[in-house]
């Protein structure tokens, strides 16, 4: 049976989906009841695949290499969870690794060798930040930038801890950028072969789900699911406990999901940021003037440990599972990638593409199996040799908007010859073209899915393919609203970058890699 998009968008979709989920068109009624019927037959399957478990992953940004003490509390605290059986996610920036290897720190490096080795950039906020040197990029060429001042890093960190591969990497402060996850394997950040990427904040996300986007696997934007305490206020101990408590009776309410609690070793020993102390609002002193921050007194990092501890043991004792960033990709395998569609798959895709109800391009779900736009777009490419999609990214550019004269009709031939320039451009380019040309024209790749959705469906329904085409006109992308509004703080908030720092372009580059924008699923 063909399933309508009530039932593709029913699960695990926050509320607000459902709303729009249930807005079909008349004619699909008849199928909503019939789903109704048959829905909870499907929402007990998707319980059982989740198993209720909640999963913890815990991460360390290892970052500062100016204050020594930092080393013995990334030790301590490697050695602490080490012994109670816990692994946690260390990423560590790449100056801070090499200072350890100077200062003959073996038993510091040895211990965090025990847990997942990670990466935190270079330098961290030494001026240009990623997203300072990224703010002015298009998608190709800022790749090539974090290659070039992220590469070396990455490297050291691999040799120093004697890793093929780092389990992810997360940017510093709010310096993001979609070119640092769509790059990530090329700098040596990918786990079983998959890219991974572990941070905080709200450049884009799916509000407390890991998803996948650039290729990679994301955790990030993950309040309601994200909690700590703050280590240094003895009242904040009960308080912290009884958020994980909650978070993870929630969870497992809901068939399970994931919990990401972060800290930075330095934060044990400091009173201030190392960075704030050097690199704040865009001061970029000469390393011969970095100053190692205030250090806190002794007692005061005692009594953070003694209670960190506590924190840990309350967790353990819930009976969640603690996990690290390599072991994400086999929590959540993309059985796209394994398994491509099924013909019934298929048809489902292009169905609703093609509705006219159709509020533009979104990812789908059908049968466990998430579907991201360009997912859509390579399995309708390729419907007749049903062939695993490869991953492409969204494009390198904005598509032409359509005015009265753009084309929408367009003879079979022409629009075979348009599949073709596609199907060639996304096996050499690796990414989805900013403009499909049918002849002399160019129209957005958007409204070329459209048009292909329709002639898969007539294909389907005939047995041949259509002798005109109706492309889309202005197509949304909808996987794009997950992407965060340009505003004063989403760069400007973190104290390293330079008061009212905006970067507009490293959103809109976002919104164009939104194609590849679908949740992870267990
Ligand atoms: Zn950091």
């Amino acid at each position: 049976m063909s399933r309508s998009p009530r039932q593709v968008q029913s699960w695990p979709f926050p509320k607000e989906n459902m709303a729009n989920a249930l807005k079909v068109r008349p004619s699909l009624w008849a199928y909503v009841l019939l789903v109704l019927l048959i829905l909870p037959r499907f929402v007990t399957a998707a319980e059982t695949q989740a198993s209720g478990r909640v999963d913890v992953i815990l991460w360390f940004d290892t970052e500062d290499y100016l204050l020594p003490a930092d080393d013995d509390a990334a030790k301590r605290l490697a050695e602490m969870l080490t012994e109670k059986g816990v692994r946690a996610t260390f990423k560590v920036v790449g100056e801070k690794a090499r200072v350890l290897e100077q200062r003959g720190r073996t038993d510091v490096i040895e211990a965090l060798k025990k847990h997942d080795i990670d990466y935190h950039a270079n330098y961290h906020s030494v001026h240009p930040t990623p997203s300072e040197y990224l703010a002015d990029c298009g998608l190709l060429d800022g790749m090539e930038e974090f290659i070039r001042r992220e590469g070396g890093g990455a490297a050291d960190v691999r040799r120093i801890f004697g890793r093929d591969t780092l389990a992810c990497y997360g940017q510093p402060g709010s310096s993001w950028g979609p070119q640092t996850i769509a790059a990530l394997a090329q700098i040596g950040v990918a786990p079983h072969g998959i890219p991974t990427y572990v941070d905080e904040g709200n450049h884009i996300g799916l509000k407390g789900r890991p998803f996948w986007y650039c290729n990679a696997l994301v955790v990030y934007d993950m309040p309601p699911n994200r909690t700590r305490f703050e280590l240094h206020v003895p009242q904040a101990l009960e308080p912290g406990k009884k958020a994980v408590t909650e978070i993870n009776e929630r969870l497992k309410a809901q068939g399970g999901g994931l919990i990401s609690i972060f800290y930075h070793p330095c934060e044990w020993v400091h009173k201030q940021f190392w960075d704030g102390v050097n690199f704040s609002r865009g001061a970029n002193p000469p390393r011969s003037q970095w100053k190692a921050p205030p250090q806190r007194p002794i007692e005061e990092t005692e009594a953070a440990f003694a209670r960190f501890s506590q924190y840990i043991d309350h967790i353990k004792s819930l009976g969640v599972r603690f996990v690290t960033a390599s072991e994400l990709s086999t929590i959540y395998p993309d059985k796209v990638r394994s398994e491509g569609a099924t013909e019934d798959e298929v048809r489902e895709i292009a169905e609703v593409l093609a509705s006219p109800d159709s509020k533009g391009i979104d990812f789908l779900v059908i049968n466990g199996k998430s579907f991201s736009p360009v997912d859509q777009l390579e399995i309708l490419l390729s419907a007749d040799e049903k062939k695993v999609p490869h991953g492409l990214l969204g494009p390198d550019g904005a598509g032409p908007t359509a005015g009265e004269g753009t084309v929408q009709k367009i003879d079979w031939a022409a629009f075979e010859t348009a599949m073709k320039d596609v199907r060639d451009f996304a096996r050499r380019e690796k990414r989805v073209p900013a403009r499909v040309f049918i002849g002399a024209d160019a129209v957005r790749p958007e409204d070329f899915l459209i048009g292909l959705a329709r002639a898969n469906l007539d294909k389907t329904k005939s047995g041949s393919w259509p002798s005109e085409v109706m492309l889309g006109k202005n197509v949304e992308l909808l996987t794009a609203q997950h992407v965060a509004k340009d505003t004063p703080g989403i760069f400007g908030g973190w104290v390293i970058h330079k008061e009212g720092f905006r970067a507009p372009k490293i959103l809109e580059v976002a919104r164009w890699q939104a194609w590849t924008l679908k949740p992870a699923m267990r």
